[in-house]
């Protein structure tokens, strides 16, 4: 039992907790944390059940955040979603690879260090129910309280499923920033036999976001792939043939990297739209920024702890969509290694049993590396 990640990965996979739901989860392993010298602090906020967890009080001190909610299962499954099955050298169940797979191989990291002495340094996990839904009551809380009680860490390692393929392929040092954007001109209704009796929302519409599309906001960076501006959907719903609208809208888009803000982006949009249309409106909602933590010591000593366990290179990438790391990157420096990510919210989600004890190994060479 001790120190074995599968097991915990199966009781943690045993408790049905679809966001908001924790399904004692989080009892689970706060229990076996502290057993082990952790002081637990239960989180709850609002419907959502979190925790930070620290053992030890002196620094170096570094942070694993994860994630105890799940998607919803669907149907089709050939091992019962929330049953904890093995079966061919996998672990079935939701949550397997994401994430709860990984929170078990950390807490078996932990268990492995802690047995050869007390860390060098101190030893936190942040855990959250409220990763996968609308995240407001999850990881930005637990980080407020925990700089209110000056309990920011030095590094923060995310537990994401980050390889496509296998253990070793990607440490993730950041995310790109996600804007979604809805525009709606105003014109004048008339006649189209008439049009100067009329103004055209439609051809401002399309002159504007003609102007949006011209040309790329950005050639990439380093560590990043250009800004991408997709326009989703153009609405005006005239039924009429020989009617000149009153309004048209228009809905975007914005994947960007570290050289534009939603602030940014949204004086851009505003600007642009304004050359063509006097009359709008322009609605931003921005569902994250963009971070990067610059390659240095904290990236290096996770490459090498791969690297001593797999023999691979991990690549540094930005790709995929959003994490709770984008929170955490507002306080301290932080990256993301976890499973493999091939099944992670789809039917029959699984993870090899053998990579979660490989990745338990690294999490084990990242905290001797960090406390050394
Ligand atoms: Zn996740």
């Amino acid at each position: 039992m001790y120190a074995d990640p599968v097991s915990l990965a199966q009781a943690l996979i045993r408790c049905a907790s679809v966001t908001p739901a924790d399904g004692g989860a989080q009892a689970v392993l706060s229990g076996r944390l502290a057993r082990l010298g952790f002081t637990v602090h239960p989180l709850r906020f609002g419907e959502t059940e979190n925790f930070f967890a620290r053992l030890g009080t002196a620094a170096p001190h570094i942070c694993f955040a994860g994630h105890t909610d799940v998607v919803p299962p669907g149907t089709g499954w050939q091992h019962g979603p929330f049953a904890g099955d093995i079966a061919e050298g996998a672990l079935f169940g939701r949550g397997a690879c994401d994430m709860k797979g990984a929170v078990a191989a950390f807490v078996a990291a932990v268990e492995h260090v802690v047995k050869d002495g007390a860390p060098n340094g101190s030893i936190s996990l942040l855990i959250t129910g409220d990763e996968e839904g609308p995240a407001t009551d999850g990881t930005v809380r637990v980080l407020e309280w925990m700089q209110q009680n000056g309990q920011i860490p030095d590094m923060c390692l995310v537990g994401e499923p980050t390889n496509p393929k296998a253990l070793g392929d990607v440490i993730k040092i950041g995310r790109r920033g996600s804007l979604n954007a809805t525009i709606t001109v105003y014109g004048v209704q008339g006649h189209v036999a008439y049009p100067h009796r009329a103004d055209n929302p439609v051809h401002r519409m399309v002159a504007a976001l003609a102007a949006l599309t011209a040309s790329p906001l950005d050639e990439g960076t380093d560590w990043f792939e250009p800004t991408g501006l997709q326009i989703t959907s153009i609405d005006v719903g005239n039924p009429a043939m020989n009617v000149i609208p009153a309004q048209a809208a228009a809905r975007l888009n914005i994947r960007f990297n570290d050289r534009h803000t939603g602030a940014s982006l949204r004086q851009w949009l505003h600007g642009t739209i304004a050359q063509h249309a006097a009359q709008f409106d322009l609605d931003v909602t921005v569902s994250g920024e963009a971070f990067l933590t610059k390659p240095g010591p904290f990236t290096a000593l996770l490459s090498s702890a791969v690297h001593k366990i797999t023999g691979r290179t991990p690549r540094l990438d930005t790709g995929g969509g959003t994490s709770d790391a984008r929170f955490i990157s507002r306080y301290c420096a932080v990256a993301e290694f976890g499973l493999v990510g091939a099944t992670m919210h789809k039917v029959d989600e699984n993870v090899p049993v053998a990579d979660l004890h490989t990745l338990t190994d690294i999490y084990a060479a990242v905290l001797r590396a960090a406390l050394a």
